[in-house]
């Protein structure tokens, strides 16, 4: 049916009613009572049904609207039928029984008032006109004086317009309590969480450090998602209740339309869906993002229902943020909402929107507070890390901190070869990620791989933290990537030098993001200046530490060393032995080769007594064309067969030199902890005795001091 007929078929019952009182006016029908009595009747059933049609009126759907013009006045002419049917009624009763004057006009004025404030303003409008009219009938019929005219027709206004104020008044009075009751409530709320919130992380704080940045990231929006949730399960509570709704939700869109329910407030007994719903409702929604009313819609077409039937009318808001709708608040209920009540759910609306905004907000500052501490801690434990090798595990620990990772490696750039190093890894996947057998070590010159590429743009790679391509070398391309979703190599600078890079793969996807690059390159950097010191601290514990010639432990490291060991051997009851050894008539080397010649052969005769010493053992220079050894764990045959070998090495060996080659020999003295004495002193001076015997008694020769002690009773 078109919108026009059914506009002409609403208004049949106007117009009937309307001619009807027109013709009794004229005093047609006047002196047939029974015909009044007809007359009556039916004017009655007009307006009977014009009130029922009123009554079961359904509103037209939205898109009905849209369709045809006629469509969005039928709730007017529906309200119209209703009140010129009863305009008429009223009149024909005033034509025919002139004696109800004091009965109708009460009852006219009280209609007038009820109609001033619920009513439209056309309905109102055109029912007043009527009335007047009717009234003029009355004066022109002589049934009234013009007097009464004035007197009937103001008070008409009069009632409908201080009833309309007096109305809107309390309505508004009623909104602006509710909604400083939501308001409130929500205030409440939100504080309520903030404080346990507060005094939750103020708890935890202790033990923070144990908590991986993942975990702390899961906790915080956990923390967020939960205050958001509990806040707005206030708001909603409250919004139901304000508005006698069966059901006040929010629910949450995610992409491809889906929307899952978020907070619920309700007293419906149908199940409520709390999993991902198709949404069919919400295209008007998302297509003009602002509150809108349905009345009397199917119940079926509400997304947060399981199966629920009949009618229902619902109103909905929604949640914008930064101009995208990310969720909805909706209300249902049997009765269709009204204008002021719209407006209450907006307010809620608006209050989880800024409820969110001060969540993120908050999500902010944390995150920048656990930024910072965690920052601080990397910043702190790389300024303690003295050196090369204390920097790269701590510059790996840090990053932990920051980024989760699988495998993380730090390359070295020696500029002056041209070569890059792997100098230190962790691997926490057991090779899942990349083959790391013989990585650590590796030396590879520059090359396609990712590490020389960051090396020479001093600039990260891959572009977006992710691994595009498996095929994308890293280093070489024997070690190609296996199962790696993230990758990010950071140069490592100091000023604009590129002293190596930090590698971190991980088989997460999308963990190396802005946020987190823009953080690992600070602490990138921060490795590279503490990896340049530990370098220098390195060399300057070196030229400490060591004799610059000959690169053998000095005096004064070889007296702590020696006390060191000395100390450790008397508490586990172990041997040890001392050589003092001193080349022979070194001064005539220096004198027939020359003094460079002679720096040659020190550094040669250490060269044999690094060969001939493990590890454990300390070669020194001790001063001039002396040297001495503390052989641990040693006693005295083994110390002497040492010393004799060290003895025929340095004979053995050929120095050439401008005047010729020649050769040169040495004189061992040895003493041995404990039978030649228990302290560093003692031992000393008897492997002096013993070498001052070996030069007295022909040189190139090794003596023990008991050998010297039992040949000759020395003491
Ligand atoms: P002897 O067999 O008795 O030990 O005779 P010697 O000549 O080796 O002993 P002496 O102690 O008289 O001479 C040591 C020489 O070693 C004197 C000094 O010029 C030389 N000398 C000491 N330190 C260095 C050094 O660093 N480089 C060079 N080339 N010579 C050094
Ligand atoms: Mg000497
Ligand atoms: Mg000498």
């Amino acid at each position: 049916m078109t919108g026009a007929k059914r506009a002409v078929i609403f208004l049949c019952g106007t117009a009937g009613g309307l001619a009807s009182v027109f013709v009794v006016g004229m005093g047609g029908f006047a002196a047939l009572d029974s015909a009044r009595i007809i007359m009556f009747s039916i004017l009655l059933a007009l307006l009977g049904l014009a009130t029922f049609r009123r009554v079961t009126f359904k509103q037209p759907p939205a898109r009905a609207k849209q369709v045809s013009k006629w469509i969005s006045v039928w709730p007017m002419l529906v309200e119209l039928e209703v009140a010129l049917a009863a305009v008429s009624v009223i009149y024909a009763t005033l034509w025919m029984f002139p004696d109800s004057a004091q009965m109708v006009y009460p009852t006219l004025y009280v209609g007038a008032a009820f109609a001033g404030s619920f009513s439209r303003w056309g309905v109102v409008g055109l029912s007043l006109a009527t009335a007047g009219s009717m009234e003029y009938a009355l004066v022109h019929a002589g049934r009234q004086s013009p007097n009464d005219l004035a007197v009937h027709v103001t008070s008409l206004i009069v009632f409908s317009i201080l009833h309309w104020v007096f109305m809107r008044g309390l309505i508004r009075a009623q909104q602006n309590q509710n909604r400083r009751r939501v308001m409130q409530e929500a205030n409440v709320t939100r504080e309520e969480i903030r404080d346990f919130r507060l005094l939750a992380s103020s708890l935890s704080s202790g033990s923070k450090e144990t908590r991986t940045r993942k975990q702390q990231e899961d906790m915080l929006l956990k923390g967020g998602a939960d205050a958001v949730r509990s806040n707005a399960k206030g708001i909603l509570e409250l919004t139901r209740s304000a508005l006698s709704a069966e059901t006040a939700a929010l629910v949450w869109l995610y992409p491809k339309q889906e929307v899952v329910l978020r907070a619920v407030s309700t007293v419906s007994e149908t199940p409520l869906v709390t999993l991902p719903m198709p949404a069919r409702m919400l295209h008007a929604v998302l297509r003009a993002p602002q509150a809108q009313n349905w009345a009397s819609i199917n119940a079926d077409l509400i997304p947060y229902y399981q199966g629920k039937s009949g009618k229902t009318s619902v109103a909905v808001c929604p949640i914008v943020e930064s101009g995208r709708v990310r969720g909805l608040v909706c209300v249902d209920r049997k009765v269709a909402f009204r204008e002021w009540e719209i407006s209450t759910l907006e307010s809620a609306a608006k209050q989880i929107e800024k409820n969110l905004e001060s969540e993120k907000l908050f999500l902010a500052v944390e995150r920048a507070k656990y930024e910072y501490e965690k920052f601080f801690h990397a910043s702190a434990s790389l300024c303690q890390a003295l050196t090369p090798e204390q920097v790269m595990t701590t510059a790996l620990e840090s990053a932990a901190q920051i980024a989760p990772f699988d495998v993380a490696l730090v390359t070295a750039y020696h500029n002056d070869r041209r070569k890059h190093s792997v100098m230190c890894l962790q691997d926490d996947s057991g090779g899942d990620v990349i083959n790391t057998k013989g990585l650590v070590g590796l030396e590879f010159g520059n090359n396609k791989g990712l590490v020389s590429m960051v090396v020479k743009n001093r600039h990260f790679l891959p572009a977006a933290g992710e691994v595009r391509d498996n095929l994308t070398h890293i280093l070489t391309p024997k070690f190609k990537l296996k199962r790696a979703s993230s990758l990010l190599v950071l140069p490592l600078l100091v000023g604009d030098k590129v002293i190596g890079t930090l590698v971190l793969i991980s088989k997460e996807k999308g963990v190396y993001g802005r946020d987190v690059r823009e953080m690992l390159s600070v602490i990138a950097n921060q490795v590279a200046i503490s990896l340049e010191n530990g370098v220098l601290f390195k060399k300057m514990e070196q030229m400490a530490t060591t004799d610059g010639l000959t690169n053998l432990t000095n005096h004064r490291t070889f007296q702590q060393k020696f006390e060191a060991l000395l100390d450790s051997s008397g508490r586990h009851g172990r041997k040890l032995s001392v050589l003092l050894c001193d080349i022979d008539h070194f001064k005539s080397v220096n004198d027939t080769y020359g003094h460079p010649v002679g720096d040659e052969v020190l550094r040669r005769v250490s060269k044999v007594l690094k060969l001939a010493t493990r590890k454990i053992d300390v070669p020194a220079r001790y001063g001039g064309e002396e040297f001495a050894v503390v052989l641990d764990a040693t006693d005295e045959d083994g110390a002497t067969k040492l010393a004799d070998r060290i003895r025929q090495d340095v004979e053995s060996m050929v120095i050439p030199s401008e005047k010729g080659s020649f050769k040169v020999t040495m004189s061992i003295g040895v003493a041995t902890f404990p039978a030649d004495g228990h302290d560093r002193g003692v031992l000393i001076e008897n492997a002096d005795q013993s070498l001052y015997y070996a030069k007295e008694n022909g040189r190139n020769q090794v003596v023990h001091h008991q050998t010297l002690q039992k040949k000759h009773g020395v003491a």
